[in-house]
């Protein structure tokens, strides 16, 4: 479940944040046209041929404050500590500079894969220039063009050849889940306070990513799960550690070895930015979600304090109106006993299959119920659906013109499905497909 993960660094202006754009490319989503949610391009997925990777723009972590010098150099150290390949990008354009002699310092004292690459070579001409960064010690320069959008075959194509043997995961039949939110929510009171209150069969397994800790436990009912620990648990007090951004890529790391994610919220201090940027990410790798306001005990409470809560939530987090919301405290020990049953059945919804037959009654019933739109005097027509995958469950949808499926009657199908089978936590896909 753990990706391969590949890391970008360079100096300033080289172009890492036009290849990291190029290689992640545009997925479609529906987060980011939700108003008040801007993407972090820090850190998405990619994929090249069968190969599936994580990919970080360290150039995106900017250390405010720092001087440009530290910066580059904490932005090494991360892709060092990250990244089980890093791509060193330079620019053809500018020629080789005293900045990257600087990068190239730092990268020598690693021991993972350096992939050099010349961005900026946009003609054949320009490929001339790539010789002089063969004096960079780091074996032969890939030229690419990340406004042309060439050679980024080959850089992956090399990329992948580095990546490491995947670990064979041993047959692990626990439900894995992480704690996301911001500092001082209270995710660890709450790991504590979970692991306080169930069996603790192995207190740690030593993780694929650098210094993730999964911790491994029963509940009463012997259901076993693995917490994966997030950056917030362990600080060892790196200035880049502190940083809101580095902190968002590591939860997005622990977001993608997640089959449920507990985003948890400070009942003091209501909905943040942050938040939302977190739980967008979860959305759209399709994982499980629980939201958790914690803190709970801090409140005046009346019979509307919970509701209230409630419906700013909804409010808040449209697209997430799936996810159970809970009230708990960390203190009090309120409700935490409910959780990791809640867990169970989040992750029994993820990986749910339903049959054809009954799909396609309950799609001969939407139908009837509302009748599909036209769009221009075209009447979409949907003939037969199917689910193809699960984690989370996504759904084939045949039909006359897969541009005649519009979002609105996406959102109606899903909707139906939702009030038929138990999804409760789960996002749910549907793929449009023109039948033949
Ligand atoms: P970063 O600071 O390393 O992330 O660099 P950016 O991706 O922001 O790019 C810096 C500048 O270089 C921008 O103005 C880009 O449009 C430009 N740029 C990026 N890639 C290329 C390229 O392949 N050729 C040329 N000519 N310009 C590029
Ligand atoms: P983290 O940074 O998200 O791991 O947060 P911590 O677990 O370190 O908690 C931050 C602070 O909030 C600590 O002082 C905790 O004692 C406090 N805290 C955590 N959970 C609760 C809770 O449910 N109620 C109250 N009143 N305080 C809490």
């Amino acid at each position: 479940m753990a990706l391969p993960t590949v890391a970008i660094v360079g100096r300033p202006n080289v172009g890492k944040s036009t290849i990291f754009n190029r290689i992640a490319g545009d997925r479609i989503s529906i987060v980011e046209d939700t108003p008040g949610v801007t993407r972090d391009r820090i850190y998405a997925r990619g994929d090249w041929l069968t190969h599936e990777f994580a990919l970080i723009d360290t150039g995106g972590i900017d250390i405010s404050d720092a001087p440009f010098v530290k910066q580059i150099q904490e932005q090494a150290e991360i892709a060092i500590e990250e990244a089980d390949v890093i791509v060193f990008l330079v620019s053809a354009q500018e020629g080789l500079t005293d900045a990257d002699e600087k990068v190239a310092q730092i990268l020598y004292r690693s021991d993972k894969p350096v992939v050099l690459a010349v961005n900026k070579t946009d003609n054949p001409e320009q490929r001339q220039d790539i010789y002089d960064f063969y004096a960079l010690g780091f074996g032969d320069p890939i030229p690419v063009s990340g406004a042309q959008g060439t050679g980024l075959g080959d850089l992956l194509d090399l990329i992948i050849s580095k990546f490491p043997e995947p670990k064979q995961e041993d047959e692990d039949e626990s439900v894995h889940f992480s704690l996301i939110g911001r500092p001082n929510v209270g995710k660890s009171s709450l790991v504590n306070a979970i692991l306080g209150d169930n069996r603790v069969i192995v207190s740690s397994i030593e993780g694929t990513t650098r210094d993730a800790i999964d911790t491994k436990f029963t509940d009463p009912d012997g259901q076993e799960f693995s917490m994966i620990d997030t950056a917030g648990i362990r600080k060892r007090g790196k200035v880049y550690e502190n940083t809101e951004r580095y902190a968002v890529m590591r939860a997005m790391r622990a977001i993608d070895r997640s089959d449920v994610v507990l985003v948890v919220l400070n009942a003091e201090e209501g909905i943040r930015e942050q938040d939302k940027k977190i739980a967008g990410y979860a959305h759209e790798a399709g994982r499980g979600i629980i939201i958790v306001v914690n803190k709970w005990d801090t409140l005046k409470k009346d019979n509307h304090t919970m509701d209230k809560f409630e419906t700013k939530i909804r409010q808040e987090f449209q697209y997430l109106d799936y996810a159970p919301v809970v009230f708990v405290s960390a203190v009090t020990k309120q409700r935490l006993q409910t959780l990791p049953a809640m867990i169970k059945t989040v992750h029994d919804n993820q990986i749910r299959r339903i049959q054809s037959s009954v799909l396609n009654d309950v799609l001969l019933d939407a139908v009837a119920l509302t009748p599909t739109p036209s769009i221009h005097g075209r009447r979409l027509r949907v003939y037969y659906m199917t689910q193809v995958a699960i984690k989370p469950p996504t759904f084939v949808v045949f039909v006359n013109d897969p541009e005649l499926l519009h979002f609105s009657y996406q959102r109606f199908l899903i909707n139906q499905l939702r009030s038929t089978f138990d999804f409760t936590g789960t996002p749910i896909k549907i793929i449009p497909r023109k039948r033949k």
